[in-house]
């Protein structure tokens, strides 16, 4: 893949990806190490982490692998304070853990509702309020939070997820408003259909149909893929973004301008 950035536009950045050992999350840490960031990339299951983090240290980065479950707050508050120790600090929080499963509204467990909505909301929450201290003493920072387009029109048997989303956005615009004087800058990146694994998985379990016909609603006739997203997420934490505070930025190949 061609170099897009100037590989030190990221040095001496310490940035935590949650949900950074799998799909885009390590996409995006795959870009910013190549960028020169260190990085931690922290979710629950410890062994494919370490894995990944070995294979991100290959650009010659510190990476290291940090268990979490972001719907602990404890837990989460926990882990910022290992990356610390070990990292020396937070400059960069990319707030990327996820789940989410089909389910119709109307059979829709309280576990599951709550499961999804408290990995995407409250995790992402959880993160930035664990984060913001860190940042405000270092004198600023910068977040980054995975969001979707598909609560803009609606998905069906997503309801779950799609208003966790839709909270995230809004989390975005209030955080901007609200530590802007902090120096941390807070926006959203909106991913288009990406066949990850962990979207596989979901689409196989009652989903549409990540298939053919799906392509075919894309404009720009392909898949996205987690360097799209790592490349637009790293120009966000880097110097060209200074200026860039409370937004979403859509990345889906036109995606959401049609009737997918
Ligand atoms: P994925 O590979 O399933 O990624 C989800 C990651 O989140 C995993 O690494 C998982 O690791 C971690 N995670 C889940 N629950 C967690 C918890 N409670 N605590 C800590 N970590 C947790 O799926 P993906 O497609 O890359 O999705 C990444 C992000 O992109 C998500 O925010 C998703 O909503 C967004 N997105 C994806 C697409 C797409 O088409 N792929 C489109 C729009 C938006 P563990 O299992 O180890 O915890």
């Amino acid at each position: 893949m061609p170099e897009i950035f100037r590989p030190d536009i990221l040095k001496g950045t310490r940035a935590i990806i949650t949900g950074g050992g799998t799909g885009l999350g390590y996409g995006i840490a795959d870009v910013m190490t190549r960028c020169g960031a260190d990085v931690a990339i922290a979710s629950r299951k410890t062994e494919p982490l370490a894995a990944s983090a070995e294979k991100l240290a290959a650009a010659g980065t510190k990476v290291i692998a940090v268990p979490v479950n972001v719907r602990d707050r404890d837990a989460v508050q926990t882990m910022v304070d290992e990356v610390v120790d070990r990292l020396g600090g937070v400059d960069v929080l990319i707030n990327n853990a996820a789940g989410n499963f089909y389910a119709p509204s109307a059979d829709m467990s309280e576990n599951g509702w709550r499961a999804v909505i408290e990995t995407d909301l409250y995790g992402t929450f959880f993160c930035s309020q664990a984060a913001y201290p860190v940042m405000v003493q270092q004198g600023g920072g910068s977040i980054v939070s995975i969001s979707m387009t598909l609560h803009y029109r609606g998905w069906p048997k997503m309801a779950h997820a799609t208003a966790a989303k839709a909270g995230v956005d809004a989390l975005t615009r209030t955080l901007a408003l609200e530590w802007s004087a902090d120096r941390i800058r807070v926006n959203a990146v909106a991913p288009g259909p990406i066949p990850t694994e962990g979207v596989k998985k979901a689409f196989g379990k009652g989903g549409a149909g990540i298939d053919d016909k799906m392509l075919s609603a894309v404009p720009m006739n392909r898949w996205g893929t987690p360097e799209d997203i790592g490349n637009m997420v790293t120009y966000l934490c880097s110097p060209a973004a200074s200026w860039i505070t409370g937004q979403i930025f859509v990345v889906d190949g036109g995606s959401s301008l049609t009737r997918m």
